[in-house]
């Protein structure tokens, strides 16, 4: 991560999702070609004494086939991760500073497992309760016909209402 950092070459990957197990676990219906696009970064800032910090900056996105928790069909789920994270030299210091720090610490490992913090990043990512912004069945199209129909309804009452501006108008001819 240390060589990562200082040769400040980003890294651009795509990952199949089925190798991802326990995200694939997660899914409903994994196509064998879903894939992860994902970009890391990693840099040296100064740190508190008188080291560099190494930090990451991971992006990634994908979509998901989960169940819909409303009609238990499958809803293509949308999942984006932007994250930065700061190296820590141990878990102690990780838990010091955990609190005051706005980026994620990570405890420097000699190898870091970059595909484990993105998997374990998209798990955080899913949905507690996965659902459709609407629905793809019949009652629930037909719920949303009866829900226009009574938009229109309301329009034409307004339309069947005088205009208060128009009622003083014709006061005022009079
Ligand atoms: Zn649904």
């Amino acid at each position: 991560m240390l060589a990562f950092a200082q040769e400040g070459v980003p890294l651009a990957e795509t990952t199949l999702l089925s190798n991802m197990e326990r995200l694939a676990q997660e899914s409903s219906a994994l196509e064998p070609d879903s894939v992860a696009n994902w970009q890391a970064m990693a840099e040296l800032r100064p740190g508190a004494g008188a080291t560099e910090d190494v930090w990451l900056h991971l992006v990634a996105s994908t979509a998901v086939p989960l169940t819909c928790q409303r009609c238990m069909t499958t809803v293509v789920t949308p999942l984006e991760v932007d994250q930065w994270y700061r190296f820590v030299a141990t878990e102690d210091i990780a838990m010091a500073e955990d609190d005051e720090s706005e980026e994620d610490l990570l405890v420097m490992e000699p190898q870091f497992d970059l595909l484990n913090l993105l998997e374990d990043e998209l798990l955080m990512a899913l949905p507690l309760v996965p659902m459709h912004d609407a629905c793809p069945v019949a009652l629930v199209l037909q719920a949303g016909e009866d829900e226009l129909a009574g938009d229109a309804d309301e329009s034409a009452a307004k339309e069947g209402k005088p205009n208060p501006f128009a009622v003083l108008a014709q006061l005022k001819k009079k």
